[in-house]
C-alpha cells in the first residue's frame, strides 16, 4: 500500500537513487533527445493560486506511446505567508528530491536540463497520469516545507506550447544567478553544504560559496542560506568557514571538517578552486565539466547538452563518468556554468589562462566574464577538431598557455633524473583509466594514448612543489 492511499505506487525515500534503464522505461521526458525541458518554481500571491490544482498542457502519460520521448515543463506555483520570491530556487531544487521519492520515477538534473523516466512496472500499477505526480509533489512540499501553504502544479508536454514558458524560464534563471555575482568568498563567514545528491553519490557534498556556485548550477549562496534557514534539518546546511588554510587553492578548515563528516570520512580535504590535489567532488548532475588535456597542459570545458565528441575524442557522458560518484579525480572536474563566470574559477590552476577549448554554446554564455584578450584565443568545435589542430590554433592565436610550453621544454630534456618517460612493457595493464592525468606525491603522472593499456608514462616533478605528498 502506498504512503498515499490514492496513489497507485509507493512513495518514499527508499526510491531515491533508483535508476531506470531504457529497456525498462515506459516513457522518457526531457533529457538529451529534447530541446525544450525545464522546471521552475514561482512564488505567487495567495489569491492567484488554486490550491491542489494540477494542469496538464499536452499529452498525459497514458496517451504517450511506450518507449517514446516528450518535452517536459514542470511549473510549481506556491504561496504562503512567509514565502518570498528569494525562496523560489530552494523550492525548485526540491522537485528533484520529491519526484525521485515516487516508485518508478527517475528525475535527473535541474532547471533547463531535466530528464525523467517512468518505469513500465509503475505504469502498469496505474501511475499513468501527471495528476498523481502533481498530487505527490503538492503533499510532499506541504509536509516537508510547511511554509508552502498553497500550491498548484502544471506539466507541459506539448512541443509547441512549451517554447514560450521555456524561454521565460531561462530569463528567470539568469536573473537569479546575477544576484549573487560580485560577492566574494572572503566577505562571508558561512558557506553552505548540500547533500541532496547523496542518494546517487553517497560521499558527495557540494560546498556552496558566493564564488563557487553549486555543481548543478541551481543553488546559489543565497539559496543555500535561505534553504538552511527554512529547513534546518533538510539537505542544505550551514558551514562555518573556519580558518583559511590556503587562499590560492581555496582550502578552509571548516569546509574540510564538513566534508569529512558528511562523506563519513571518505573526503578529508577540499580545495575549492582547483581541479587537482583535493578537488571538489562531483555527484552526477553537474552542468558541465572541466577536463585536463595533457598534450597542451590546458583544460577543456564541456556541458551536458553538447552532443559531439570533445577535443580529446571523449563525449560529455564519458567525461562525466570520469568525475561522478563523489570521488576526487585529478583533472576531471564537475562544474556549473555560473562557476565559470566566477573570478575564482580554477584559480589555482591558472583560471581562464589555462582553458584552451570549449563548445561555442558555452563560450556564448560566459564570454562576458572571461578576460577580453582571451576570448578569441580559446578554440571551439568550429575552430579545431584534433589535438594537433588545437596546438596550431593556440600558437597562432598566442594563447598564454603556449608560453608555458616554451618554459618547460628545455627543462624536460635536461632533467633526466627527475623526469622519466618511457615505454611500458607490453601487456602491462593500466587499471585506473580513465583517471588521467594523476597528480600525487609531488609528481604529475601523464598516461598517454592509454585505453586499456598505456603505451607511455611521463613522471614529472610539479613546478614549485616539493616532494613528499599532497599539499606540502
Ligand atoms: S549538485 Fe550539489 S547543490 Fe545541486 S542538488 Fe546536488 S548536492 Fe545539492
Amino acid at each position: 500500500m502506498s504512503m498515499f492511499e490514492d496513489i497507485p505506487v509507493e512513495v518514499g525515500v527508499i526510491y531515491e537513487g533508483e535508476r531506470i534503464r531504457r529497456k525498462n522505461m515506459q516513457v522518457e521526458l526531457g533529457g538529451p533527445k529534447q530541446e525544450h525541458k525545464f522546471e521552475l518554481a514561482r512564488v505567487l500571491k495567495s489569491e492567484d493560486i488554486e490550491d491542489g490544482k494540477v494542469t496538464i498542457v499536452g499529452p498525459d502519460l497514458k496517451n504517450m506511446e511506450e518507449g517514446s520521448s516528450y518535452p517536459l515543463g514542470i511549473i510549481i506555483d506556491a504561496a504562503g505567508e512567509k514565502l518570498e520570491p528569494d525562496l523560489e530556487g530552494v523550492i525548485e531544487r526540491r522537485i528533484h528530491e520529491y519526484t525521485n521519492f515516487i516508485e518508478g520515477v527517475m528525475h535527473l538534473n535541474q532547471r533547463y536540463d531535466i530528464w525523467l523516466r517512468l518505469d513500465k512496472k509503475s505504469f502498469k500499477k496505474g501511475l499513468n497520469s501527471f495528476e498523481y505526480v502533481g498530487k505527490v509533489l503538492q503533499r510532499l512540499f506541504k509536509s516537508e516545507l510547511p511554509i508552502v501553504e498553497k500550491i498548484q502544479v502544471t506539466f507541459i508536454t506539448d512541443p509547441e506550447k512549451i517554447r514560450e514558458p521555456y524561454e521565460a524560464a531561462l530569463g528567470i534563471y539568469e536573473a537569479r544567478d546575477a544576484k549573487a555575482r560580485g560577492m566574494k568568498d572572503e566577505e562571508v563567514d558561512k558557506f553552505y553544504g548540500c547533500g541532496l545528491c547523496q542518494s546517487f553519490a553517497p560521499t558527495h557534498v557540494c560546498i556552496i560559496t558566493p564564488q563557487r556556485y553549486s555543481n548543478c548550477g541551481s543553488i546559489s549562496w543565497f539559496d543555500g542560506r535561505a534553504s538552511a534557514r527554512i529547513d534546518p534539518k533538510g539537505p542544505v546546511f550551514e558551514i562555518d568557514k573556519g580558518e583559511l588554510v590556503d587562499a590560492e587553492k581555496g582550502e578552509f578548515s571548516g569546509v574540510n571538517e564538513a566534508a569529512k563528516q558528511k562523506s563519513l570520512g571518505e573526503v578529508t580535504k577540499v580545495w575549492l578552486y582547483t581541479a587537482f590535489g583535493y578537488p571538489h567532488t562531483s555527484c552526477g548532475c553537474f552542468e558541465g565539466a572541466a577536463f585536463y588535456i595533457p598534450e597542451v597542459d590546458g583544460f577543456g570545458l564541456v556541458h551536458r547538452g553538447f552532443k559531439e565528441a570533445t577535443i580529446n575524442g571523449l563525449p560529455f557522458s564519458t567525461i562525466a563518468d570520469s568525475t561522478a560518484g563523489g570521488r576526487q579525480v585529478d583533472g576531471f572536474h564537475g562544474v556549473s556554468i555560473e562557476y565559470m563566470r566566477s573570478p575564482k574559477f580554477l584559480k589555482a590552476d591558472g583560471g581562464w589562462n589555462r582553458v584552451v577549448w570549449m563548445p561555442a554554446s558555452i563560450k556564448e554564455r560566459v564570454v562576458d566574464f572571461l578576460p577580453k584578450e582571451l576570448a578569441d584565443k580559446i578554440a571551439t568545435e568550429g575552430d579545431v577538431k584534433t589535438i594537433d589542430e588545437l596546438k596550431t590554433f593556440l600558437k597562432d592565436r598566442g594563447h598564454p598557455i603556449v608560453e608555458t610550453w616554451k618554459e618547460e621544454e628545455p627543462v624536460a630534456e635536461a632533467a633526466a633524473p627527475t623526469e622519466v618517460e618511457g615505454e611500458i612493457p607490453v601487456e602491462m595493464p593500466v587499471a585506473t583509466l580513465p583517471t588521467l592525468p594523476i597528480t600525487t606525491g609531488g609528481y604529475k603522472i601523464i598516461l598517454k594514448d592509454a585505453k586499456i593499456y598505456a603505451k607511455k608514462v611521463i613522471i614529472r616533478p610539479i613546478k614549485g612543489e616539493k616532494l613528499g605528498g599532497k599539499g606540502k
